[in-house]
């Protein structure tokens, strides 16, 4: 199987194999030292010194995690939104009772910095923005830096989805001055899902001692004060935490930069090769084309949906569709985690042929 969704993404055998280790204590002295290395690899990553916190969810509780903790019912928040993430980022607001301001762009574009700016100084009741680093919908990266510097200059707080990027795209959080960002384990991090990254700076912090939306399992000061005693507040997805440990051995063997460097090779060489078939990407300006996913539609008349039925059962290649509005209209490739330029080469090599294939039929 060539699994070319954008999460989960497939994990190196040596990693599945470390998943598989006996129980142990997840309160005894073996667990907190895979806590302790595992957290100290979130840390690099993200780019930190303050411990990132982990949670046993996926990356739409890692979400919730970010809006409960740092939020009151009836605070104004802005929410940027690209595609179908923003949109549920959005949604676990407005759940939780945030006033919810919507800047709200066409899929396939990226949110303009200077707008947001602007929508801040128009309403300075905005506590918070929320926005999507990377858009996994519509295979589009947000300006994240520029975004997070309107947000600073204005001192409101900024949370970031960044479940699709984080590990594969940079997204230093200390250096860009992030507030609270979340990332998934099954999308760039090599192992399977289960966990959920949220990291807290001082700020967020702060804002976490007033906030009163309600929370229980997923309380991010209590999963901090465990964090000292190198335990988890509840019973942990202790075999995602032992493939973590593993896959991060891989990830420090390859280093940071290279990681980054082979993601942004792959995604070139991805959309360089989709627009030699003739296709179209779906963000409208390449510049803000994603290093994880490649959106691109497929061609007026089409049976897409067909293709891609064909490439899964004909040939073992597995294509990510569309979502929500997208339905049938685009297909995504995802590139992220343990991936080479083969892996991509060979799925792309099956999308022509059935498209040539389509079109003779017609
Ligand atoms: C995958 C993803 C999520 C979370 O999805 P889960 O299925 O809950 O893990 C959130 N945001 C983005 C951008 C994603 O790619």
């Amino acid at each position: 199987m060539n699994l070319r969704i954008p999460g989960p993404t497939p994990c190196p055998d040596e990693v599945l194999q470390a998943g598989a280790a006996q129980m142990m204590n997840h309160r005894g002295p073996e667990f907190a030292q895979i806590l302790r290395r595992v957290t100290d690899g979130l840390n690099w990553v993200y780019g930190t010194s303050a411990d990132v916190l982990s949670f046993t969810t996926s990356g739409t509780g890692g979400l919730e995690v970010a809006v409960v903790n740092t939020l009151s019912p009836g605070d104004k928040v802005l929410s940027v939104s690209i595609g179908s993430f923003g949109d549920r980022f959005k949604s676990i607001a407005k759940t939780y009772g945030a006033d919810v301001v919507s800047y709200a762009l066409e899929w396939g574009e990226a949110a303009d910095p200077a707008e947001v700016g602007r929508l801040l100084d128009a309403d300075p009741a905005i506590k918070a923005v929320m926005v999507t680093h990377n858009e996994t919908s519509t295979g589009t990266t947000n300006p994240l830096e520029a975004i997070a510097r309107e947000v600073r200059r204005r001192d409101r707080l900024i949370l970031v989805d960044a479940v699709s990027s984080m590990s594969s795209i940079p997204c230093p959080v200390e250096r860009w001055d992030l507030d609270v960002v979340v990332s998934g384990s099954q999308k760039g991090w090599m192992v399977p899902p289960g966990l959920a990254f949220v990291s807290f700076s001082e700020r967020a912090w702060a804002a976490n001692a007033a906030a009163k939306m309600p929370r229980f399992y997923f309380d991010a000061a209590k999963t901090r004060d465990s964090l000292v005693k190198l335990q988890n507040p509840w019973t942990p997805a202790m075999s995602i935490y032992y493939s973590l440990d593993r896959a991060f051995e891989l990830m420090r063997a390859e280093g940071l930069e290279g990681i980054f460097t082979r993601h942004e090779a792959i995604a070139k060489y991805t959309r360089d090769r989709v627009k030699s078939l003739g296709l179209r990407l779906v963000p409208v300006d390449e510049r803000f084309a994603s290093n994880t996913v490649t959106a691109v539609w497929w061609p007026e008349g089409v049976d897409g949906k067909g293709i891609s039925k064909r490439a899964r059962e004909e040939y073992g290649v597995v294509l990510g569709g569309g979502q929500g509005k997208l339905e049938g209209k685009i297909f995504r490739v995802g590139h992220l985690g343990f991936v080479s330029q083969a892996d991509v080469e060979s799925a792309l090599d099956v999308v022509e042929r059935l498209l040539e294939e389509a079109k003779t039929a017609v």
